[in-house]
């Protein structure tokens, strides 16, 4: 069936039962578990073998993490190369008619769905190729440039970004960059960069944070090749994609390692049922799948890197991969910009724009300076990442974390600006003859960036692993719960040495110094305050570690604290470097990074005074009693929720009962 033939409606099911849940039961009626059984402990060593534990190149957020602010690791401002920024030029022109002319961002909302001749219009501008090399009939593009690709396009519909994002930042051309061997990238880069779609499938129903839990299976065949089974849940492009980058669970036997392992899946192979297309919150473009693979034949030549590499894969293609999103955040936070700065001097109430009411005020300035801090901060990741002498995996974390929460945040508060208006969607303005502004929809549409590519919790513990990593390293079998004393007090010996030199150096630096930093001119004071901070940010990580020791990965909301303390911390940092930098040709970037470090720095003051002063551990003790059902008298008055149906569908492995609900989008798979 072609998209000509009839348009798929998301929530639509393959022709499977009315009941929904059919999409994934068990093939059969009964729901036979294959779920795996993963205790705590197995699945922080799974995260922690995904790791990359080596550290080749400096990083100027591990540094900040550690008290050191290495300002010359991202000051003077990078600048682009010529040659790139010219051929980003010409691109990006490009995008930006075809945004203009080709692009109903209104009709994507209200048919939730993305036109094909939008798609075709894409690769014909080489959009599907940003990512891949010219050798291989890709643009060749910096991730800058990529970056602002993204931004510009989403501002058309965001559905747009999310699909050309998924398909180069997670899909199968960015881990091929990486670990590809060169017959692979001969084989799939030119068809990638010529249109065709792909997709990166991790999630299951019962694997979400959590990758131990997988039970997709690649089977190793007497040849070589291998046998994948399993279902994936919520694969974005999973619908139109051809080429699928596939994460399974090698069983370990004779000659096989095993683990973790992505391989790069044809969506055509006998076996592969797309099931259904999911529907969301926002993103009603979304081309989201769920996907049965059923004895599926995979050569052994489709293994990406090595077998059990599957998770290390994903997570390095991430260091990079992970700019995308807050490119669409930076990019909702100018159109926000846009918005509020007009109808804020517009819409007069008693008296008085509603703009300089002071309330109203403060909301606009909080999305101007976000907005400048949040684009230093993705701009000189992606110059960091296109330099390439810097690893900038703590970087790229913390600004996706950031953007995301601070564009959730400067959406609603657009909401709030706009009153009635911001409540009410674009089609039903326009109906009214007002001018079509979704601001509604740029919420839903903004909010899974908080939860996905690592949701904000896991951010969180993620770089907060990096952030405690040379603690973890120096106190070693101090607080490994089964070490014995003597592998205790050896390693409490060298703690005492690493601390007794480290310790002190965090007590003064230049921060301290008055006039200290003086070539950032007014914005000296910030910088100053930076440095400051950082090391009393390694002071706290420190004490948390002598307090808690080992138990201070489940002091999540400290780790939380100290991680929002550094991205703070870092967004400054990029905020001044920048507004430095560009003071001759954009002298209002002082302005704005002034009100941003100060707004910033109120924030990081806050996270402070929380890490010792919080009701962190009241919470966790009401919770468990709310878990316990001490307070369901609360929950009266109101219908409870539908008690029918599993909170999380069991699935078994088998031939698929749906109809497939591919979409083939014509001349391009
Ligand atoms: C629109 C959309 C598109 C998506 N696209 C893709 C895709 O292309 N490919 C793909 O593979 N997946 C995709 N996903 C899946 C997405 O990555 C997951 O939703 C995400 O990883 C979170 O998993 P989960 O939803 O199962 O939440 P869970 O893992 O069930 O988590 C539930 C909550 O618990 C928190 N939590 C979980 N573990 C911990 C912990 N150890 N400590 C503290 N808090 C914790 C989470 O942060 C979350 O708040 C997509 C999802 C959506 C909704």
């Amino acid at each position: 069936m072609t998209t000509t033939d009839r348009r798929p409606t998301p929530t639509e099911s393959g022709g499977g039962p009315a009941d929904s849940s059919g999409a994934l039961a068990a093939p059969g009626g009964s729901p036979a578990a294959a779920q795996s059984q993963v205790t705590e402990r197995q699945a922080r060593q799974v995260a922690e073998a995904a790791r990359e534990t080596e550290w080749r190149k400096p990083s100027f957020g591990k540094e900040l993490f550690l008290g050191r602010l290495r300002l010359g690791l991202i000051d003077p401002w990078p600048q682009p190369d010529a040659e790139s920024v010219a051929k980003g030029k010409v691109f990006l022109d490009k995008l930006d008619d075809f945004t203009r002319n080709q692009i109903d961002g209104a009709q994507i909302e209200r048919d939730a769905f993305i036109p094909d001749d939008v798609l075709t219009g894409l690769a014909g501008l080489g959009a599907f190729g940003m990512k891949i090399d010219e050798k291989y009939g890709g643009l060749g593009l910096s991730n800058l440039d990529y970056c602002r690709a993204l931004m510009l396009v989403g501002s058309g519909n965001p559905a747009l970004s999310a699909l050309l994002s998924a398909h180069q930042s997670i899909g199968v051309p960015q881990p091929l960059k990486l670990f590809g061997t060169p017959q692979q990238k001969e084989t799939f880069l030119p068809r990638l960069a010529a249109g065709e779609i792909s997709a990166f499938l991790l999630t299951e129903p019962d694997v979400g944070s959590d990758p131990a839990r997988m039970s997709s299976t690649a089977i190793p065949t007497p040849e070589g090749d291998y046998v994948l089974n399993g279902v994936k849940l919520w694969a974005t492009n999973g619908t139109v994609a051809s080429l699928l980058v596939v994460m399974a669970q090698v069983p370990k036997s004779e000659g096989h390692r095993g683990g973790i392992t992505a391989f790069v899946v044809e969506t055509e192979s006998e076996g592969v049922t797309i099931e259904r297309r999911n529907a969301f919150l926002g993103l009603r473009g979304l081309e989201n799948s769920v996907t049965r693979f059923h004895d599926v034949r995979v050569p052994k030549e489709n293994v990406i890197g090595k077998e059990g590499q599957g998770l290390k894969i994903a997570l390095t293609t991430l260091n990079t991969g992970r700019l995308s999103l807050p490119a669409m955040c930076v990019g909702a936070g100018k159109w926000c910009l846009n918005v509020a700065r007009e109808w804020s001097a517009q819409r007069v109430q008693w008296g008085r724009p509603v703009g300089e009411h002071e309330a109203v005020a403060t909301k606009i300035a909080f999305i101007a300076a976000t907005t400048y801090g949040m684009e230093s901060m993705l701009d000189l990741c992606c110059m960091l990442a296109d330099d390439d002498h810097n690893d900038i995996r703590i970087e790229a974390a913390l600004v996706k974390l950031y953007a995301s929460e601070m564009a959730w945040l400067i959406a609603d508060e657009l909401i709030q600006i706009r009153g009635g208006r911001g409540y009410e969607t674009a089609a039903s303005l326009a109906a009214r003859g007002e001018r079509a502004i979704g601001v509604e929809q740029l919420l839903r549409d903004l909010r899974i960036n908080r939860i996905f590519e690592g949701s904000t919790e896991i951010m969180h513990l993620l770089i907060a692993r990096e952030a405690v990593d040379k603690h973890l390293s120096v106190a070693g079998d101090i607080i490994e719960p089964d070490a014995d004393l003597r592998r205790k007090a050896k390693a409490g010996a060298k703690a005492g040495a690493f601390y007794a030199w480290w310790l002190p150096t965090l007590a003064v630096g230049a921060g301290h110094v008055p006039g200290g930093y003086a070539s950032f001119g007014p914005l000296a004071r910030h910088v100053r305050y930076v440095e400051r901070a950082s090391r009393r940010l390694a002071r706290s990580t420190f004490y948390g570690m002598a307090r808690w020791q080992g138990r201070l990965e489940r002091r999540q909301r400290f780790l939380a604290r100290i991680v929002d303390i550094g991205a703070e911390l870092f967004a400054m940092s990029a905020a001044c470097v920048r507004a430095r930098a560009e003071r001759d040709t954009r002298p209002e970037g002082v302005e704005l990074a002034d009100v941003f470090c100060r707004q910033a720095r109120s924030r990081a003051d806050a996270h402070f005074r929380g890490l010792w002063r919080n009701t962190d551990a009241r919470d966790v003790a009401l919770a468990k009693k709310v878990a316990a059902g001490r307070y369901v008298s609360v929950e009266s008055g109101v219908l409870p929720q539908p008690p029918k149906g599993d909170w999380v569908e069991q699935w078994a492995p088998g031939p698929s009962r749906e109809k497939d609900v591919r979409r083939r989008i014509p001349n391009r798979s």
